[in-house]
């Protein structure tokens, strides 16, 4: 990867951690861009098609995958969730940094297609924390809470395959997003996006 290309940032989180608004945060940034998810789940109150996600049906997420058109996918409590391919090349091809929240499963699948790609890990300060945001939030019902849980509880186990932890407390999610984007920093000036170092340094 050159440096003129955007950096492919996965936020993973469990439910509760706080990514929409973090990465909310760091999409008030000309430099940034979100990947919209297609998925075949019910749109929520407030969400709105083609801006959160593409809400489409199980039969096209199926069409969808078999034309090659998604760069990863997953099922994840009862429904399909994919990242559409063609949109993210095109906004990492414009320079922008691509924000994918996408859970780990997804996460693990863009890593070993693109090795270049920044894995964040986003997480509630605890655990406990983590269960009275969902119950707070009220969006879900008590089945859908523990199914959530269960799976926070898998995909932390997974820390280990993240590039990077950070923690989200109440009500600091601008601190969470300062991090991400040191984070993005510190990786644009890494060496091994920036090639050729000597040669363009002794002849600019
Ligand atoms: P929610 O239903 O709460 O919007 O999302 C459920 C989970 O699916 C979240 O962890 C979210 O990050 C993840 N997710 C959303 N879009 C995608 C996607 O395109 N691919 C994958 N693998 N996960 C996704």
């Amino acid at each position: 990867m050159t440096e003129n290309k955007g950096i492919m940032l996965v936020v993973s989180g469990p439910a509760g951690s706080g990514k929409g608004t973090v990465n909310a945060m760091l999409l008030k940034r000309d430099d940034f861009a979100f990947s919209v998810s297609a998925t075949t789940r019910a749109a929520r109150p407030g969400e709105v098609d083609g801006v959160n996600y593409h809400f489409i049906t199980r039969e096209s997420f199926l069409e969808r995958i078999d034309s090659g058109d998604m760069l990863e996918y997953t099922e994840y409590c009862g429904n399909f969730y994919g990242t559409p391919l063609k949109e993210a090349e095109e906004v990492l091809r414009s320079g922008k940094n691509l924000i994918l929240e996408i859970e780990v499963e997804g996460a693990m699948n863009v890593k070993r297609k693109y090795p270049d790609a920044v894995l964040v890990l986003l997480l509630p300060p605890s655990y406990s924390v983590q269960e009275a945001r969902l119950r707070g939030r009220g969006t879900e019902t008590e089945e859908k809470i523990l199914l959530r849980l269960a799976r926070a509880k898998e995909e932390v186990a997974l820390a280990d395959c993240y590039d990077y932890v950070v923690y989200n407390y109440d009500d600091k999610a601008d601190e969470a997003a300062a991090h991400i984007l040191s984070i993005v920093d510190a990786e644009k000036c890494s060496i091994k996006r920036n090639d050729r170092v000597a040669d363009k340094y002794l002849n600019s």
